[in-house]
Order: structure tokens, then sequence, then C-alpha cells
């Protein structure tokens, strides 16, 4: 029977586990000894709930609508019997650089629920002040909750592994935030957005532990952790160390992938906001790509060196990784056990991105020759500036006989954000030329080839630009685009949303909060 959020009885695991603060703060603090502070929620004084999962909420077995109480839950004016609410202690390396204790500044774990054997970790974030929020008031606005509500869900109906969204609230407060970082700060819409995962682990919990040598808490946090999420790994001393990484490494292996496959671009891939079981989280500045760009970052504040830029994400992941190592070498006597796993990560990225690219091209292989088509097709891409997701689409379609250079063009049209000249009308129309031959040695018949396609490239992406415009009409009172995005992106492999199948239109090019992001949110 689906229960009322309010009558869920929650689990405390993580606070019973663990060396924590247990009483409630709000002012700043550095918590060594501690994995976690007792945490609140600050009240909102007029909550309304903006959207709800109910397919979310069916897998938590949470009903289809939500009473009032629950809903109060969900804004943090309420928290109940059995709830013991915190935020967690992590570090980070941020833009290559230690940063030190960070921890949840502004999201509130309420606890956890368990529901056929699995655990899921009940997150509100934007709901005040903890002892983790430094300068920071603990909230967030709805422009950049109402991106991360819906971008997870998204990520998760094209099957990337990520967090997910329980719930959207308008809080009925005003935010003060600094949009662009100039001086001209403004009044924007509070919100709260509920997170769920099984847990939010980062590298960052454990780095911190590092950091600070407490080795006794960096075991238990290494027991628990394995104990709890990886309780397959039945091996023990050094091996369960390493076997331990490599899991981690192949998650994020196959995260990464999953990343390029789609053009989701993270924008803050410092390691605080990477989880430990593989999963996307920390929805900020991030992007899908309009045109297919390698050198793209949609965070303003990453422009300067580009650090997290789409083609960097999977070395970036590796530089995470090695830090991630690191802070494991106290728990084990061989370092160099956990060293050569640590490299074998370029080999599991490999293997897991050709595959995908092969999926992505409806080839049957991906050897050498298919690998250099792939340079060539990529920078022809980003040098005509074609749309990525539209020229995957298109290309399912293809006629697979030959065809004149006119023919070709027209076929592509759609996707081109600027007018090509003769040259680089035929140098695309050589390299579809190229594609047409390998499928032509494809082992993959016509149709099996064009059903992998569909499966392995989305037709709806949520794109910035629409995000920001669903957020700016909601604002408004107008929820019809907040809803059709909602709609849409829970089956991005279809037709359904084909009313957005279109390249990024002119005016979002260079307005903010349509291609480039701030942090700020
Ligand atoms: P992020 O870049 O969003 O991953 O955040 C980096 C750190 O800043 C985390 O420890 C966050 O909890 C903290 N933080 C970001 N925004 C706020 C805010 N408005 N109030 C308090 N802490 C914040
Ligand atoms: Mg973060």
């Amino acid at each position: 029977m689906p229960d009322q959020l309010h009558s869920k009885e929650f689990k405390n695991n993580f606070v019973n586990m663990f060396n924590g603060v247990d009483e409630v703060s709000r002012n700043p603090q550095q918590t060594p000894g501690s994995l976690y502070t007792r945490a609140m929620p600050s009240a909102v004084s007029n909550p309304k709930l903006i959207s709800y999962s109910i397919d979310l909420g069916e897998v938590l077995g949470l009903n289809s609508t939500l009473d009032s109480e629950s809903i109060e839950i969900l804004a943090g004016n309420r928290v109940t019997k059995t709830m013991i609410p915190y935020a967690a202690c992590y570090g980070g390396y941020q833009f290559g650089h230690w940063a030190n204790q960070l921890g949840d500044g502004r999201a509130i774990t309420l606890g956890e629920l368990e529901r056929k054997n699995q655990i899921f970790e009940i997150q509100l974030k934007g709901s005040g002040r903890t002892a983790y929020s430094r300068r920071g008031d603990g909230r967030a606005v709805l422009r950049s909750s109402v991106r991360e509500y819906l971008m997870s869900e998204a990520m998760f109906y094209l099957g990337v592994p990520t967090t997910r969204a329980l719930s959207l609230v308008d809080t009925g407060d005003k935010v003060l935030r600094d949009m662009f970082y100039d001086g001209n700060a403004d009044y924007e819409n509070g919100a709260i957005v509920a997170r769920v995962a099984p847990s939010f682990l980062r590298f960052g919990n454990f780095q911190i532990l590092f950091a600070r040598g407490e080795a006794e808490n960096l075991k238990s946090l290494f027991d628990w952790t394995t104990n709890t999420f990886f309780s397959f790994i039945t091996s023990s001393g050094d091996e369960k160390v390493v076997d331990f990484f490599r899991e981690v490494s192949k998650r994020t292996s196959k995260m990464i992938t999953e990343w390029m496959r789609v053009g989701f671009v993270h924008g803050v891939m410092n390691t605080d906001n990477m989880s430990v079981l593989g999963l996307t989280i920390d929805y900020g500045p991030f992007s899908f790509l309009d045109n297919f760009d390698p050198t793209f970052t949609p965070n303003t504040t990453d422009l300067p060196g580009r650090r997290y830029a789409f083609a960097s994400q999977p070395s970036i992941a590796f530089w995470n990784l090695q830090r991630f190592a690191e802070s494991l070498m106290p728990l084990m006597n061989d370092h160099q056990l956990l060293e050569n796993e640590v490299e074998n990560f370029k080999s599991y990225y490999q293997s897991d991105y050709f595959k995908m690219m092969s999926n992505k091209f409806g080839l049957s292989h991906f050897d050498s020759e298919e690998r250099e088509f792939l340079i060539e097709m990529e920078n022809c891409l980003y040098e005509l500036e074609v749309d990525m997701t539209l020229f995957y689409q298109y290309l399912i379609d293809i006629e697979r006989s030959e065809q004149t250079k006119d023919a070709t063009i027209k076929h592509f049209e759609d996707c081109f954000y600027s007018k090509l000249s003769e040259s680089q009308e035929r140098e695309f129309y050589n390299l579809i030329k190229i594609y047409k031959n390998l499928l032509s040695k494809n082992s993959f018949g016509h149709e099996e080839s064009c059903q992998i396609m569909r499966k392995s490239n989305p037709r709806f992406i949520l794109r910035n630009y629409l995000l920001h415009e669903a957020s700016e009409k909601l604002e408004s009172g107008d929820s019809t685009l907040f809803d059709e995005l909602y709609e849409a992106l829970k089956n991005p492999y279809s037709k359904n949303g084909d009313k957005f199948f279109k390249k990024r239109p002119e005016w979002a090019e260079k307005k903010a909060g349509c291609s480039m992001l701030s942090c700020s949110s």
C-alpha cells in the first residue's frame, strides 16, 4: 500500500554509523573528527508544490498525490519523528586545487527510506543554512532548481546514471543573487528540490578524512560504503580496496561515456561533485551540446582554462580518480597495487567509449578504419558547426545507396548553424560517403543497425534555452512549457517531443543563461 511521505519510517544509517556533531548548527565551522553535522531545514513562508515525480514516488512507495503534510516536509517546514536531518562533511579539489572542507552547504539529508531491499537517501536542496554554508544562505533560486529538477529526470530517462528528483517546491521567499557576479544583485524566487539517490557520497567525503589524517574515520567510511553499496565485493585487506576502487573507476567510465553519448557537459567536475556510486550529481552550470564543440564549457567560471570542456571530461575523470585513489592509500599496505589499478581507467574508458560510438553509428565493429573516420567526422562537425543531436537523427534515416552531394547536403540541411562553403559541403559529403562505405562492410542488417542507432541517439535533449524559457514562464505563472518539457523528457528516443526537434534558435546563442551560465544558483 502506498503511503504519504509523513507516515514513512525513515532510517538514519549514516548518522547512527559515524562520528558527527550531534547538535544542530547553522554557524560556519570546521568539523574535524566528524563526518556530518546535525542540521534542520529552515522554515519557508508560503510553499507551493510546483511538480512531483509520480514515477519516482511510486518507486519509493508514495501516493500519487501528496497531502499537505507531505508537501510541508518537501518544503522544509516539517520534520517527522523518525528523521534525523544532517549535512555531510566533505572536501574537494576545485578547479585542480585542494579546497579543504566544503560540505553540504545547502543540502540537508532527511534520512533514508528502505524499499524492496534498496536504500534511498532523501535530500532537500535549498532548505537553508547548515554548518557548511560558509558565507552562503543555504538557499537555491527557482531557475537553478528547475534546471536540476528537470535535468536529473531527463538524464534518468536517457539512461544515464544519475541522482533523481522527487519534487520541486516554490518557497514563496525571495533570495538575493548576483547572477553575473558583476555587483548587480537582485531578488529571485527561492525553491527547494528534493533529490533522491542510494547515497550522495562523493570522492570528497573520503578526501577530507584523508586530508585530516583521520585514519579510523576513513576506515569506517570505507567499511560502511563497501558493505552497504558494494556488498558483492568479497575480498579483504588490500585486495578489497583495489576491488572497490576498480568498481568506482568502471562506473565513472560508464557515466562519462554516457555523457559523451548524449552530449552532456557537467561544467563543474570538482571532486566534491564526483559520486562514489558513479552517478551524475550536482546539476549546476551544465549544458547539452547544441553545435558539436569539444571545447565547449557552459560554466563562465571555467572559461579561462576550459578545464571542464566537453572533450576534457574523460581526462578530468581520470585526474579525479587519481586524487580519489590517494585518499584510499592509508587503508593499504602495498600502495603499488592501487597505483596499478588507477592506470586501468584508460582502458576501461577506451573500451566503453568505442563500444558506445559503434552503437551511435550503427556499426558492428569499431576498428582502426572506423576510429579514423570518427576523428575526421567529429572535426568536421566541429568546424562546420553541426548540431550534434540533429546530425545523428538524420544519419539514421540516411539513404544507404550513393547520392549526389546536393541531395546529401539537403538531407542534413537543418543541422547546420552556418552556411557552408563549397569546400565545406564537399568535405561533409565525402565523409558521408566514407560512412556509407563502412555501413556496407557492416555485419548488421539495415534495420538492425537503425534500431541500435535509435536506442543510442536521443531525439529529444533538454537544451539550455528551453530550460531558460521554461523557468522564465514559470516565474510569470505559466507552467505550459515546463509541463511539455517534463512530458518530452520521459521519452527522449521517440518522436513524442518533436515539437522541440530543432536546433537552438539564434537569439539563444549569446543570451545569458541559454548558453553560458554562472555558478550562481
Ligand atoms: P557547488 O559548486 O554547487 O557544487 O558548491 C560548492 C560548495 O558550495 C558546496 O559545499 C555547496 O554546499 C556550497 N554552496 C553553494 N551554494 C551555496 C549557498 N547558496 N549556500 C550555502 N552553501 C552553498
Ligand atoms: Mg556540489
